[in-house]
């Protein structure tokens, strides 16, 4: 009597933090309520002091998110410090990347993988992409990442908008020529992300990531970027945002965002938006802003 109800209970336990843990926040969401968005930070090679209140103040103005910022310990950090790096995904629609730097403890890396096959959602911005090399969930998530030529297949597109994988060792790594304005272009116009874009845009000045390497398992490819070998470029079309089912959920990659004015393109902040509410819901109810850059001129906010 008293195993069989210890037993249940246990059970019943179990059933319960399982459920609790693996459901997103958005799970019992009401319509037009806002999202809760978790932005990471706290290392990285580029400017994140300078670059997530950029992505927190586009992202608050569209009055669909409730930003928040989880920021890690520093480079070199002792073991204590990173213990108190415990962020709570499951409380969030949407988790936001803008970090770049030492590897997370297990059970970060256990929480976050737990959290997007649960549902939830998950967005990489530009040098989010480098990180993890090691870590093997991570690359599946992301699937194509700032990685040597020997880590894993490339993908682009050719002339013809055909997908071409070159395989691992073939080709160049990942690199990116001096920064400029670049043309995008959108390979899925009916996606919910980017429908009602421009069919190209001038995007503002930026790195034009190129040989970007991974698995690159079920990637759905939203646009491209020519890479001109007279841009320090591969002469081919590069993925500059795409998305992968993980599990339950989404993850939205754009490795557009180097710096703070790359942020500020009107064209980069629509996207980003549009594909964190995706990741975070399946749909996208963001509107394509009128000061939305042309085939002709880039736009940047105020
Ligand atoms: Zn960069």
């Amino acid at each position: 009597m008293n195993l069989s109800r210890r037993t249940i209970l246990a059970l019943l336990t179990t059933a319960g933090l399982a459920t609790f843990a693996v459901t997103p926040a958005s799970a019992g969401q009401k319509e037009g309520e806002k999202l809760k968005l978790l932005i990471i930070d706290g290392q990285n090679n580029h400017d994140w002091k300078a670059t997530t209140p950029v992505l927190k103040s586009f992202l608050e103005k569209t009055g669909r998110f409730d930003v928040s910022v989880a920021t890690t310990p520093p480079q070199g950090a002792s073991k204590e410090d990173w213990g108190s790096f415990q962020p709570e995904f499951k409380d969030f629609d949407v988790v936001l990347s803008n970090y770049n730097g030492e590897l997370w403890p297990e059970r970060v890396q256990e929480s976050l993988v737990e959290y997007v096959s649960g549902g939830g959602g998950l967005a990489i911005v530009h040098a989010a992409n480098n990180a993890f090399p090691q870590w093997e969930e991570w690359n599946r998530m992301i699937g194509l990442g700032w990685r040597g030529a020997d880590f894993g297949e490339r993908v682009t597109l050719n002339d013809a908008g055909e997908v071409v994988r070159t395989p691992k060792g073939e080709g160049p790594g990942a690199g990116h020529g001096p920064q400029h304005e670049f043309a995008v272009v959108i390979r899925d116009r009916e996606h919910a992300i980017t429908k009602g874009l421009p069919a190209e845009w001038m995007h503002a000045k930026d790195e034009l990531y190129h040989g970007q390497r991974g698995p690159a398992q079920n990637m759905h490819i939203l646009a491209t970027a020519f890479s001109g070998n007279n841009c320090g470029g591969t002469g081919t079309h590069e993925p500059m945002v795409w998305w992968i089912p993980y599990g339950k959920g989404r993850v939205f990659t754009t490795v557009m965002g180097h710096a703070d004015y790359s942020m500020k393109c009107v064209g980069f902040q629509t996207i980003t938006a549009r594909g964190a509410e995706w990741a975070a819901t399946g749909k996208v109810t963001l509107p394509v802003p009128e000061r939305f850059p042309t085939a002709e001129k880039t736009s940047v906010a105020e």
